[in-house]
């Protein structure tokens, strides 16, 4: 199956991206860990979202392994 996507500024298919973390910010505070996605070509983002790992801080179980 070949992959489709295409970056939408450099036009490249996106076989890889980049995968940074990064900082939801909720006025003007660092609430949540995202990720952002981005292309390997051009570094523009193509997607952001919450990261599923993280975990809110301090919550009932903090020596809960990963
Ligand atoms: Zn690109």
């Amino acid at each position: 199956m070949a992959i489709q996507g295409e970056c939408p500024k450099c036009g490249k298919r996106v076989l890889h991206v980049h995968v940074e973390h990064v900082l939801g910010m909720v006025e003007g505070a660092s609430k949540a860990r995202c990720i952002s996605y981005s292309c390997i070509h051009c570094h523009a983002v193509l997607g952001v979202q919450m990261d599923p790992r993280a975990k809110p801080r301090a919550r009932r179980k903090p020596a809960e392994a990963d």
